[in-house]
């Protein structure tokens, strides 16, 4: 999608929005794949409610991207404009055991800031790749922990009331890889609070993740980590394997023969290579467990 209004056009500057024409989303996502449309990039936040209102006005409807490694966007011309934040400002504030991050901040730069002040409690999440934004919607975790059980507070900018809200981690209904956020809500800041701990020993455990995660993960191909989410008590990977679905190609995608629950774009793959074997996938897994796979892959099917 396109902006054309040139009272549009003139007004984005002010709100502190660069304007990035006709992106390639592929480029924007760790799958490599997408289609085409315009980027808004917001530098100054607090515009952000008047964006939301003149988008809304024009009746251009619009996603939020992050770090852009859980998503698997549809080819072609999209119909729609992404909003993404600037991480580029995005500073840490700490006080006592408990830190403030901006959405826009890269996690692992997180973790490892928090660590330096022997704040642990997040080492498994420092492979998780992406913005800490995502991460909260995804309630992204590894090795036993999840981001959601540090989380105090959180700062929300709801399109639908077009306000900024601060609500309490009780709200946010954090569950496996699941929160109970509306679509259009769009993460801004979060309160972080984690156990005190040695930097040494935190660096220790980082150490440790990093080498399960490179012996396990095809970590220098281009994927959005596991697909699908694992049903209770199973693993989504160990059921794809036992059904010798590893190295199975679909166009460009392929299941990573590292880790069968990680797809890989490895032959310049469509977005509909990855769907297809996505369903396939899901099907030969209906057909072998009856049970149905659930995407944690967030798809915009275009
Ligand atoms: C190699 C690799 C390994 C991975 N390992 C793990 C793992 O161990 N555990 C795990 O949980 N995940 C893992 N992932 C998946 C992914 O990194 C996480 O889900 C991550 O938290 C997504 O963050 P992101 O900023 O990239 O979000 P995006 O992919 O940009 O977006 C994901 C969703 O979050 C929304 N979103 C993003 N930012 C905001 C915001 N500020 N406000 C509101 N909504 C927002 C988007 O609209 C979208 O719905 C892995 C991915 C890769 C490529």
């Amino acid at each position: 999608m396109r902006i054309e209004n040139p009272q549009l056009l003139a007004a984005l500057p002010e709100l502190g929005v660069e304007h990035c024409r006709d992106e390639q989303l592929a480029g924007w996502t760790s799958l490599a794949v997408g289609g085409t449309t315009d980027v808004l990039v917001i530098h100054q936040l607090q515009h952000l409610p008047d964006l939301v209102a003149l988008l809304g006005r024009e009746g251009a409807p619009w996603r939020f991207v992050g770090g852009g490694t859980n998503l698997l966007v549809g080819d072609g011309e999209l119909p729609w404009l992404a909003l993404h934040l600037a991480s580029k400002n995005a500073r840490l504030e700490f006080a006592g055991n408990q830190v403030r991050v901006p959405a826009a901040a890269d996690l692992g730069r997180t973790v490892m800031e928090c660590a330096k002040r022997n704040l642990g409690g997040m080492e498994g999440l420092i492979g998780v790749p992406g913005s800490v934004g995502g991460a909260l919607r995804m309630n992204a975790g590894a090795y036993g922990i999840e981001i959601g059980q540090f989380v105090r507070r959180l700062d929300l900018f709801r399109a639908a009331t077009r306000t900024i809200e601060t609500v309490p981690a009780s709200e946010a209904g954090f569950r496996y890889r699941h929160t109970a956020f509306a679509p259009s809500d769009v993460m801004v800041a979060v309160e972080l609070e984690l156990p005190a701990k040695p930097y040494e020993e935190i660096l220790a455990t980082i150490k440790m993740c990093n080498e399960k995660r490179r012996a396990s993960q095809p970590l220098n191909e281009k994927s959005a980590g596991c697909i699908f989410k694992n049903p209770p008590g199973a693993s989504a990977g160990k059921m794809i394997d036992e059904l010798a679905l590893k190295g199975h190609r679909v166009g460009g995608a392929i299941v990573s023969e590292r880790h069968a629950n990680f797809f890989v774009n490895r032959f310049q793959a469509t977005a509909d290579d990855l769907l297809r074997l996505i369903d396939y996938v899901k099907e030969r897994i209906r057909q072998a467990f009856g049970y149905e796979l659930e995407e944690e892959v967030i798809i915009w099917k275009n």
